[in-house]
C-alpha cells in the first residue's frame, strides 16, 4: 500500500506534521528498516516524473547519489541526520543536476522519514563563483595592466636610451641617420625644405691638452644645452662623433638654416664653461635637401660644406 503525502503527515508527530504544511516544497519519503521507499509526498512525485509504483520499487540509494546512505550507518542514527543529495540519473535525466538538503529522522516503528528542500545552492554558488573568478579575473587585469605599463615605461627608456648621447643627453649617430634617412623621404614625397648642419669643434684637441679631458667634456655638453635650447619642434640635434655634430631642421631652407647657424655659432663663443678661460669656436658646413638626394650624397655634401668652413680659417658657417 503506497502511502502518500497526506497519509504521511497524519503519522507524523506533533509539531512536525504542523510543520510540514508549511513547507510544499519539501520532499518526503518515508523509508522503511530496509530503507525501501513506502511512502512520498505528491512533490517527490513530481520532481522524479515517476509513476507511484516505480517508486515504490526502488531502494533510497537508486534514487538518490551524494553521500552513501548505507543501513549500518542509518541504524546508527538517534534522532536526525543531515545529508547533501542528488537525484541520480536513474530517476530522470532532467532531474540529474538537482541537488536536495535533507535531514534524515529516526523514527524506530515508522523506520526513517527523508526531508528535502531543493537547494538553489547551486545557482547561487555558480553566480558567487563567476563573481570571485571575474574578481580574481579584474585583479590580474588590473596586475597585468600595471606591468605592462611599467614594461612599456621600460621599453620606452631602453628604446630612448638606445637611442641618446650618454654625455650630452642629444640624440646619437645611430638615431641621427634612422631619422635623417626617414625626414628625407617625408621631405621630398610632400617638398618640404629640409635643411642639415654639421658642427666640428675648432681645434679641439687643444683644449683638451690645456685644460684636460673632463674640461673637455664639460664643453661637449654645454655645447648640447645650447643645441637642445635652440632647438625647436621639429628640430633633430645628435652628437655624431667625438667633438661633431649634426642638426636637421626641418622645414628649413638654406636660407634659414643659414640664419640657425649663424646664431648657434655666435652663442658658442659666448659659451660659458668652468674652468675655462678662452673663447671655443665651432665650423660649420650646412646644405639643403634636393630632390635627387639620399642620405649619402645629403651628408656628404654638409661635410663638404663644413670641410670648406675649415678650410676657410675656422669659426663660420659654409654652405654647400
Ligand atoms: P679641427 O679644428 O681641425 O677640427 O681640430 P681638432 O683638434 O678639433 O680636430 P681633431 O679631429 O684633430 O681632434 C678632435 C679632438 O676631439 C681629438 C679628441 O681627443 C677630442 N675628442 C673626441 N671625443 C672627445 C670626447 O668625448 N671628450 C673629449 N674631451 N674630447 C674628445
Ligand atoms: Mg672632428
Ligand atoms: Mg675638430
Amino acid at each position: 500500500m503506497v502511502k502518500m503525502f497526506e497519509d504521511l503527515y497524519s503519522d507524523l508527530p506533533y509539531p512536525i506534521n504542523c510543520f510540514l504544511n508549511q513547507v510544499s516544497d519539501y520532499i518526503i519519503i518515508n523509508l522503511d528498516k530496509k530503507l525501501n521507499i513506502i511512502g512520498f509526498n505528491k512533490n517527490f512525485l513530481d520532481i522524479t516524473q515517476l509513476e507511484k509504483e516505480e517508486i515504490i520499487k526502488l531502494k533510497l540509494n537508486e534514487v538518490f547519489t551524494g553521500e552513501t546512505i548505507g543501513y549500518s550507518e542509518l541504524k546508527k542514527i538517534k534522532n536526525y541526520k543531515r545529508f547533501e543529495l542528488s537525484l541520480t540519473k536513474k530517476i530522470s535525466t532532467s532531474y540529474s543536476y538537482l541537488n536536495f538538503t535533507c535531514y534524515i529522522f529516526s523514527l524506530k516503528e515508522n523506520g526513517f522519514y527523508l526531508f528535502g528542500q531543493k537547494n538553489n545552492l547551486k545557482q547561487e554558488d555558480v553566480i558567487n563563483k563567476i563573481s570571485k573568478l571575474n574578481n580574481q579575473l579584474s585583479n590580474a587585469t588590473r596586475e597585468l595592466n600595471k606591468k605592462n605599463f611599467h614594461l612599456q615605461e621600460a621599453n620606452k627608456k631602453i628604446k630612448e636610451l638606445a637611442r641618446t648621447d650618454e654625455l650630452t643627453g642629444l640624440s646619437n649617430y645611430r638615431h641621427f641617420i634612422e631619422y635623417t634617412d626617414r625626414v628625407i623621404s617625408y621631405s621630398q614625397r610632400h617638398l618640404f625644405p629640409l635643411s642639415l648642419i654639421i658642427c666640428d669643434f675648432d681645434k679641439f684637441k687643444n683644449i683638451n691638452d690645456s685644460y684636460g679631458h673632463d674640461v673637455g667634456d664639460e664643453v661637449l655638453k654645454a655645447f648640447g644645452q645650447l643645441l637642445i635650447a635652440e632647438s625647436r619642434k621639429g628640430d633633430m640635434a645628435a652628437r655624431i662623433g667625438g667633438e661633431e655634430f649634426a642638426i636637421v631642421l626641418n622645414g628649413a631652407s638654406l636660407e634659414n638654416g643659414i640664419n640657425y647657424a649663424e646664431r648657434i655659432r655666435k652663442k658658442t663663443v659666448n659659451l660659458e664653461v668652468p674652468s675655462l678661460s678662452q673663447k671655443l669656436t665651432v665650423s660649420m658646413g650646412i646644405t639643403e635637401l634636393r630632390n635627387s638626394d639620399d642620405y649619402n650624397t645629403f651628408f656628404k655634401r654638409a661635410d663638404l660644406a663644413l670641410y670648406k668652413a675649415k678650410e676657410n680659417g675656422r669659426n663660420q658657417v659654409c654652405s654647400q
